[in-house]
C-alpha cells in the first residue's frame, strides 16, 4: 500500500469520492479549486428538472418555486458554508458582476470618502472591477502589497485605512498563495475606520469555514463553480448583512430587484431585503448542481471537510518537500493560515503542464512559474495527490 492509499484507508470522508461522476483516463485532478467536479446526483437533478419541471410545468414553474430558488439556495449556502443567517444571501450573476454591484452600493452610501483599499495580489477581476469603478467615480485606490506566499495582514490594513477610506475589498483565501486572511480582525479594522468591507470568498466557500455574521462583515461575494461544484459558468453568490439591506442601493436596477416586478409599473422602487440586489431573470438551471454540493457539505460536516483539506495540503507539501526539493513553496506552511490549495514555484512548470494534462494529471499553472494544486476535500483522494506529485517530479527530473 502506498502512503496515499494508507491515508485514504484512514480517511473518514473517503466514501464521498464515489459520489462524483467518474472521469475517463483521469490520474489526478488537482484543480478542483478552478472547476469542481460534477456530482452524480446533479446529473439526475438537472435531467429531472429539464423533463419534469421545465418540460412539464413550462412557464408555471416560475410561480411554483423558480423565483424563490436563488434565495432558498442562498439560505442553504449561508447556513452550511458562510455562517450567515437566512435572508442575507442570494445566487445570481457572476462574481465579477456582483463585485461591481455591491461595491457601487457601498460607495454610494459613503459620501465624502474617496479611497478604496485593495491588494495588488488579488485576483485580476477584483482589481479590474474596482479600478473601473474608481475611475468612473473619481476615487483613488490604496494598494496593499502582500508577500508572495502570504496575504494581507491586520497590521498592513491598519496602516492603510483612515477617515478617507470608503471601502476595503479583500479575498478571504488568496487565489495564488492560499493564505487565509483573518476575517474577524480585518473586518474590525475596516469598521474602526468607518469603512465598508467586501469579502471575496471564491476560494473559501465549500472548503474553508467562513463566519460572516460573527465577523460582522458588511458584504461578500464568491464563485459557484469552484468548491461549490456548480459547473462551468455557474452563477455566483452575494451576502449583504441584514441591517444594511434597506440603506444600500445597487446600480443595476432591473425589474426583478424592484418591489413589484409583475405590476410592470413606472419608476424603480427597490424591493425590501436581499431581493433588491437581484437584477434580472435568475439562471435557474445553472444553480441546480451547487445545491447538491451544499447538501453534501452539510452531510459530511464542514469541520470534517476542513480537517481533510488541511491533511490533503499537508500531504502535498510533505511530498513536494521530498520529491521536488528545488521547487519553492509559495503557500503558508502553517495549516491554520492555508486554504485548500498549494502553490509551488519552479521555472520548469510552465513547460510540463501540457504534458501532465495529456497524461491525465491536471494541476493548474499560475504565472509566472507557479503550479497550483487545488485539493477539493470531498472529491480528492490522498492516493491521487501522490500520483500527481510523483508525475510532476518525474517530468521535471
Ligand atoms: C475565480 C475568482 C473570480 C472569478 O470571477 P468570475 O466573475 O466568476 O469570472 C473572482 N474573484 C476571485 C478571487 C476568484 O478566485
Amino acid at each position: 500500500m502506498t502512503r496515499g492509499e494508507a491515508l485514504d484507508h484512514a480517511d473518514p470522508l473517503s466514501g464521498y469520492l464515489d459520489r462524483f461522476v467518474p472521469s475517463e483516463g483521469l490520474v489526478a485532478y488537482l484543480d478542483g479549486n478552478s472547476l469542481g467536479r460534477p456530482l452524480a446526483a446533479s446529473v439526475d437533478r438537472v435531467a429531472d428538472f429539464l423533463v419534469r419541471e421545465w418540460g412539464g410545468r413550462l412557464i408555471r414553474g416560475w410561480d411554483d418555486d423558480w423565483l424563490e430558488l436563488p434565495f432558498v439556495i442562498g439560505d442553504e449556502l449561508g447556513r452550511v458554508a458562510l455562517g450567515a443567517a437566512a435572508g442575507q444571501v442570494f445566487i445570481g450573476d457572476s462574481t465579477s458582476v456582483l463585485l461591481y454591484k455591491l461595491a457601487r452600493a457601498a460607495l454610494a452610501a459613503s459620501p465624502g470618502r474617496t479611497e478604496i483599499v485593495l491588494s495588488r495580489q488579488d485576483f485580476p477581476t477584483d482589481r479590474y472591477v474596482l479600478e473601473g469603478i474608481a475611475h468612473d467615480l473619481g476615487l483613488s485606490i490604496v494598494w496593499l502589497d502582500a508577500e508572495a506566499e502570504g496575504g494581507v495582514t491586520p497590521a498592513q490594513l491598519a496602516g492603510a485605512v483612515g477617515p478617507s477610506t470608503a471601502l476595503v475589498v479583500l479575498s478571504h483565501v488568496a487565489y495564488r498563495s492560499a493564505y487565509i486572511a483573518e476575517g474577524a480582525e480585518l473586518t474590525r479594522i475596516a469598521h474602526d475606520a468607518g469603512a465598508f468591507i467586501l469579502w471575496d470568498l471564491s476560494h473559501s466557500a465549500g472548503a474553508v469555514p467562513v463566519d460572516l455574521d460573527a465577523w460582522g462583515a458588511n458584504l461578500a461575494v464568491g464563485c459557484g463553480y469552484k468548491y461549490l461544484n456548480g459547473g462551468p459558468g455557474a452563477p455566483a453568490f452575494a451576502y449583504v448583512r441584514r441591517d444594511l439591506q434597506s440603506e444600500l442601493r445597487q446600480p443595476i436596477q432591473g425589474w426583478l430587484g424592484s418591489r413589484a416586478p409583475f405590476e410592470m409599473g413606472e419608476g424603480y422602487e427597490p424591493a425590501d431585503g436581499i431581493r433588491r440586489f437581484q437584477t434580472g431573470t435568475p439562471p435557474i438551471v445553472g444553480m441546480l448542481a451547487m445545491r447538491d454540493m451544499i447538501a453534501l457539505l452539510d452531510e459530511a460536516g464542514t469541520d470534517a471537510v476542513r480537517a481533510k483539506s488541511e491533511q490533503l495540503t499537508a500531504f502535498a507539501i510533505e511530498l513536494t518537500d521530498e520529491l521536488l526539493p528545488e521547487a519553492r513553496l509559495a503557500s503558508p506552511r502553517d495549516p491554520e493560515r492555508r486554504g485548500s490549495h498549494v502553490t509551488l514555484d519552479h521555472p520548469g512548470f510552465a513547460e510540463i503542464v501540457p504534458r501532465l494534462w495529456r497524461e491525465g494529471v491536471i494541476p493548474d499553472s499560475r504565472r509566472p512559474d507557479g503550479i497550483r494544486l487545488g485539493l477539493s476535500p470531498l472529491s480528492t483522494s490522498f492516493a491521487e495527490v501522490q500520483r500527481g506529485v510523483e508525475a510532476i517530479a518525474r517530468l521535471l527530473g
